[in-house]
């Protein structure tokens, strides 16, 4: 393991140089082997021993210097000009195969500077929860962060109630966020702000050249590109990030922080989980206006940076977000006809796509099986009586549009479409395999897995069914889009919908 620590070269004002706080008895629980080989971190080097004192802090390897980032950002709307990782620690960082550039970071690793009054640590369950959330959204194609490990600490911790504690180390193309351009900007350090954009640029967007005004420019349209291309992702599986504060917006374009996340069942835009959203911000729906919303918060940030004339900076900000709002529109429309096998969207899709889904939210459908049956639909001819009553006459029009079969008075569509055996028809049942998963990581599942597994720490009981039961899980969850042999097992929707289901950061 060779640790590199680029961030180190960018100066003082970027981080904390401190040491992770030892912990009591840590024990590797969870070790992602797939990720692990990528770094070259297999084949039993180094042992579980010695991986449980590395990824829990308690053992500082020689080339790491360990160091908390600065940062700070809109929380809910409301700035804060002081946060940073406040239970973080990142020991360096490490090139894969390919050469790639990756952070390793620890999570619950004890208090920093930047802890303000937490305790620097992280419970078990919410440790699991990372790993399974990131492992389950990076196979359905999303960007995201990555788990290597989960560490259990052998200390309590104190939430609402005492938990066991946990380090989940994870694995991001950089820590940098919005609220890392908010940090330097909101000081007036523009020193600092131009060193920032220039690292950021050279880590994440190396096509990027010119002037300082050109790369400021260029770099707020890609970093608002991949925004785009992140919240339609999860906006296609019925992602809910839950706290999209400019702080948990990673210039990368990945899904970082998984605190309070969760997954939409019965589709509707109002859908929200997190016990700390009252007003409803995060909301499924109102994730493309709030990653909006962060792109003006970055493009405020890079208004020194953009041109000298001020007027000047705020008139090509403006621009650029105007644009954004634009594409952002053709996007979400884009995925949602590809959701339906349809290549290109137009006119008619527009009425096509508002129709399905209004009749999805009044009918209370689930959102990833409705899309699955479509799939299997237009894959086999087959289709569940009280989906077909539920979507008629929609699904005739649909079925028009995918250019598979005509509106007919009768009920013979369903039987022509067996037949309609053409090139179109197979395009479109590839494309909805690729954009429908079979499978989502569900709340219900989800909450069970770690409620077994922390029943079993506390009282060394049924071991085996939790450790099964996970491993079982993430089988299943790393295909997300094939039928595995544990796929079955998790594919209901909660027997409660999640009523009353409340997520935590
Ligand atoms: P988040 O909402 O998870 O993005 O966290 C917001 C801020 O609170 C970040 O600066 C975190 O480092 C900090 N924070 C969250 N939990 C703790 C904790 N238990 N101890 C110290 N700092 C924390
Ligand atoms: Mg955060
Ligand atoms: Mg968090």
């Amino acid at each position: 393991m060779k640790f590199e620590n680029s961030y180190l070269d960018l100066g003082k004002a970027f981080y904390q140089q401190t040491l992770p706080v030892p912990v009591a008895a840590p024990q590797l629980l969870l070790w992602n082997t797939g990720l692990g080989d990528s770094f070259g971190l297999g084949q039993g080097s180094p042992d579980d021993e010695q991986k449980a004192l590395i990824f829990s802090g308690n053992r500082i390897m020689e080339d790491s210097t360990p160091i908390a980032l600065a940062y700070s950002g809109h929380q809910f709307g409301h700035f804060n000009p002081q946060l940073g990782d406040g239970r973080a620690h990142l020991l360096g960082e490490l090139l894969d195969g390919q050469q790639r550039r990756f952070d390793v970071q620890l999570k619950g690793s004890g208090p920093t500077r930047f802890s303000r009054q937490g305790d620097g640590r992280c419970a078990l369950k919410p440790a699991l929860r990372e790993f399974i959330m990131s492992e389950a959204l990076h196979a359905l194609k999303v960007p995201t962060s990555r788990c290597l490990a989960v560490v259990s600490s052998g200390e309590t911790v104190y939430r609402e109630t005492p938990q066991p504690g946990a380090i989940v180390t994870r694995i991001a193309q950089s820590h940098l966020r919005v609220g890392s351009f908010q940090h330097f900007a909101s000081r007036g350090d523009l020193k600092s702000l131009h060193q920032l954009l220039d690292y950021a640029i050279a880590r994440h967007y190396p096509n990027i050249a010119g002037d300082t005004s050109a790369k400021a420019l260029q770099f707020l349209q890609q970093v608002a590109q991949r925004q785009i291309e992140l919240i339609c992702h999860w906006m296609r599986i019925g992602f809910i990030h839950g706290v999209m504060n400019t702080d948990n917006t990673a210039i990368s374009g990945e899904t970082i922080d998984y605190g309070p996340c969760a997954m939409m069942g019965d589709y509707h835009p109002g859908t929200v989980y997190s016990s700390i959203d009252s007003q409803g911000r995060y909301a499924y729906g109102n994730q493309m206006n709030i990653a909006i919303w962060n792109m003006a918060r970055l493009a405020e940030s890079l208004l020194p940076l953009l041109a000298d004339d001020q007027q000047q900076a705020i008139n090509l900000a403006e621009t650029s977000i105007g644009q954004l709002v634009d594409d952002f529109s053709v996007a979400y429309r884009q995925m949602l006809v590809s959701k339906l096998g349809i290549e290109q969207a137009n006119a008619d899709t527009g009425p096509l796509i508002e129709s399905l889904l209004s009749i999805m939210q009044e009918k209370e459908l689930d959102y990833t099986q409705t899309f699955h049956s479509l799939t299997k639909f237009i894959e086999r001819g087959e289709l569940s009586e009280g989906l077909t009553q539920a979507l008629h006459p929609w699904l005739g029009k649909w079925l028009t549009a995918l250019g598979v079969a005509e509106v007919t008075e009768d009920n013979n569509m369903f039987a022509r479409i067996g037949d309609a055996r053409g090139e179109q028809l197979k395009r479109a049942v590839t494309t909805m395999k690729a954009m429908n998963p079979v499978l989502i990581p569900r709340n219900h599942h989800v909450e069970t897995t770690l409620d077994m597994y922390q029943d079993a720490m506390l009282t060394g009981e049924n071991w085996q069914q939790a450790e099964t039961r996970l491993q079982q899980f993430l089988i299943a969850l790393r295909s997300p889009y094939q039928q595995t042999e544990y796929t079955g097992q998790f594919q209901d929707a909660a027997a409660d919908k999640d009523k009353g289901y409340r997520t935590f950061c």
